[in-house]
């Protein structure tokens, strides 16, 4: 079992990465005595939420699977189900899912009485090596993706690699996109890493999984303690890839995965550095070269560059100066670029789409 320290002013937390049996005795102390609620979505309880049996309320509160799960009536949903069942202020709810799961079940925690505890238990590689790590939570509006959200940290991550066994390889793939991301925002090594053993990490491998889940762990503790409210601009840079994606995203509805609209964003990324030539031609080529090996998407194909542009032009990080994009000097040197010249990005868009 590793456990990774996330420093967090006032309320540090522990992630645990290994067996959930060896991790139950952390749960059960802070259960003291109680039975948790649960949220979760009908697959994951039907395949792990027997792991919690000893500790949970035995009615789950569960969400549709996917991102299905990150709307209002769920939302709403998931209150009504905590107030029915007289779930005190200082109760820790679990919950175990993907990102999905953990966004909208995070949101309602932090709501929920002006807020109850939150444990997480990530399900999906995405969950695993990052979204359960960083406190953001979400839910979809208005079209939008993560329009409604807040900031609230858990008081525990378990994160058992174990889980992954039973994930679709598509649902992997969309996961790997995230971990991906760690070696092109600061890392190059990891990259590196990633080039030679991602192949492996996706046919399965217990060890890479392992291995790729605590380094991203450990990188996300390292921006989110820096910047944990996301306005140094240092964490910013975790979302590479996500204002194109983001908009890619809510234009598919659905059909395409985050990890796969991410994938495409990290691509479009990397090809507008090139065209302001801030980012060597070669990078951009070698991690699209990669993204394609493992099966990931690099354009949005049906979706037109203009209805990208317009999407990004909503997004929360469009501010009076104009959009902010996070994009790349190279493998491993992702940088914030502020008021981008919104005739350049329309034209690139219009070409790339
Ligand atoms: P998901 O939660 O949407 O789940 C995808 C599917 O996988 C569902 O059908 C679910 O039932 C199934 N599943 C989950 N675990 C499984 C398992 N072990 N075995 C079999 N099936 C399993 O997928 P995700 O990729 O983890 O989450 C995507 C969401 O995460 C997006 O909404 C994204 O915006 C969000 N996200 C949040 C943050 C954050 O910091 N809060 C960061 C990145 C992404």
């Amino acid at each position: 079992m590793t456990v990774i320290r996330v420093a967090h002013v006032g309320a540090d937390y522990d992630v645990v990465v290994g067996d959930m049996v060896e991790a139950l005795p952390r749960l059960e102390a802070l259960a003291n005595g109680q039975s948790l609620p649960i949220v979760s979505d009908r697959r994951v309880f039907a395949l792990h939420g027997g792991s919690l049996d000893r500790l949970t309320l035995p009615e789950p509160i569960l969400v549709p699977e996917g991102e299905a799960a990150k709307e209002w009536r769920n939302l709403a949903e998931i209150i009504d189900r905590l107030a029915a069942l007289d779930v005190k202020r200082g109760t820790p709810i679990i919950a175990i899912g993907g990102g999905s799961v953990g966004d909208v079940a995070g949101l309602a925690a932090s709501l929920f009485k002006r807020g109850c505890p939150i444990v997480h238990v990530p399900t999906t590689l995405l969950a695993q090596a990052d979204s359960a790590i960083g406190g953001k939570t979400a839910i979809d509006a208005a079209g939008q993706k993560n329009l409604a959200g807040t900031f609230h940290h858990p008081l525990l991550v378990v994160a058992d690699p174990a889980f992954l066994d039973t994930l679709d390889e598509r649902q992997m793939r969309s996961g790997y996109a995230e971990v991906l991301k760690y070696g092109l925002i600061s890392n190059p090594e990891f990259f590196d890493w990633c080039e030679t053993n991602g192949t492996y990490l996706l046919a399965g491998d217990r060890q890479f999984h392992r291995l790729a889940i605590e380094h991203c762990i450990r990188a996300k503790a390292r921006f989110v303690t820096v910047d944990p409210d996301d306005t140094k601009g240092t964490r910013a840079l975790l979302n590479f890839g996500h204002t194109f994606g983001h908009a890619i995203e809510a234009l598919a509805g659905h059909i395409l995965l985050h990890g796969e609209a991410v994938a495409i964003g990290m691509a479009l990324a990397f090809a507008f550095s090139v065209e302001l030539g801030i980012c060597p031609a070669s990078d951009a080529e070698r991690v699209c070269a990669h993204l394609k090996a493992v099966g990931l998407p690099i354009r949005p194909r049906v979706i037109e560059g203009a209805a990208i542009y317009r999407a990004m032009l909503s997004d929360k990080k469009a501010g009076p100066q104009g959009l902010t994009l996070i994009l790349t000097e190279g493998i491993g040197r992702a940088v914030v670029a502020k008021a981008v010249d919104p005739d350049q990005l329309l034209g690139f868009l219009s070409r790339s789409a």
